[in-house]
């Protein structure tokens, strides 16, 4: 899967909704980002921006997304990330504007490293203060939700982030369903949330390994 198929997957399923999101893939050196306000059904790999860790163009003719510092703090801070994806998929957005994080109510919450998918601090589109808030909030994980703005989920690689990016959504719509409803979720303890992460390392889960190569799952502290 490349970049452009993964973000058409993504604004097929209608997680990328009036060409907002974007995604890249860490390369050797730098990144390649999707571009900024072109729609993704008429995206070409010939439309990707190459793009070192300080912004600089190595390579491309577009303007990158407007959004490029959020995934170059992210590479300069994770060397775990290989591949970010960020949408505003209507349900965990709907989240990320109440700046609520989603609790361990269902213990898929794992998958995204930790006990709980954290919001972000707020901060304007673009900026390399959002771009630092969103480092701070995926701290041990390998989601968050962004405040008044959206999601972020990396991986190993695009499939990767991508299935998170799609989990991520359905925590989101699953949690907004128990809060229309008024019903509390029970959460799950922290010693049944590590047995569940514990369970992901040692099996994988629906294709996804859990864990990156070569290092122990986050169990709340960086990774
Ligand atoms: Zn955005």
């Amino acid at each position: 899967m490349n970049l452009v198929e993964a973000a058409q997957t993504l604004d097929g399923l209608g997680l990328m909704p009036g060409q907002s999101g974007n995604l890249s893939e860490r390369l050797a050196r730098g990144f390649l980002i999707t571009p900024s306000a072109l729609p993704y059904d008429a995206m070409t790999e010939g439309d990707l921006v190459k793009l070192d860790l300080a912004g600089g163009r190595l390579g491309g003719r577009r303007k990158p997304s407007s959004e490029w510092r959020l995934h170059a703090a992210i590479y300069a801070a994770r060397p775990d990330a290989l591949a970010i994806v960020h949408t505003h998929s209507p349900r965990a957005t709907a989240l990320a504007c109440a700046r609520r994080a989603i609790p361990p109510f269902h213990y898929m919450i794992a998958l995204a490293g930790g006990d709980d998918i954290r919001c972000s601090a707020y901060a304007t589109f673009g900026t390399q203060e959002l771009a630092d808030a969103a480092v701070a909030a995926l701290e041990g994980r390998r989601a968050c939700l962004l405040a008044n703005h959206g999601a972020v989920a990396i991986g190993r690689n695009l499939r990767e982030a991508l299935t998170l990016a799609r989990e991520v959504e359905n925590l989101a719509s699953l949690y907004l369903d128990m809060l229309a409803a008024r019903v509390d979720p029970v959460p799950l303890s922290e010693a049944e949330m590590a047995a569940v992460r514990a369970r992901f390392e040692q099996h994988g889960q629906g294709g996804l390994r859990i864990g990156f190569a070569g290092q122990p799952l986050a169990l709340g502290g960086p990774g």
